[in-house]
């Protein structure tokens, strides 16, 4: 058993999903600093994405999503790149 599985039977899989809440507006909050108040919060923003991606693993786990987490990121990253390859070649032309 991993990490994410004890912590879900220890503590129970209602309260760690809503800790997944609270840790995703913990970065909300140093995001939003970060940017409307200009703060130098680098560390901040360090631990409390740790802090998220700890919980997102707890969730993946607490769904038993994982597999099918991977293979939907694996193919909206393709249609990403795609996108991207198109902003590039109409932006390269205005450009030169
Ligand atoms: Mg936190």
């Amino acid at each position: 058993m991993n990490t994410y599985q004890r912590a879900l039977k220890t503590w129970g899989k209602e309260p760690q999903m809503l800790q997944v809440i609270e840790e995703m507006s913990e970065l909300t909050k140093e995001i939003l600093k970060n940017i409307n108040r200009k703060k130098d919060n680098v560390a901040e923003l360090i631990e409390e994405t740790a802090d998220v991606e700890i919980m997102l693993e707890q969730l993946k786990c607490c769904y038993g999503i994982k597999d099918a987490v991977e293979k939907y990121k694996a193919e909206k990253l393709v249609k990403i790149n795609q996108r991207l390859d198109e902003w590039e070649k109409t932006h390269d032309r205005a450009a030169s």
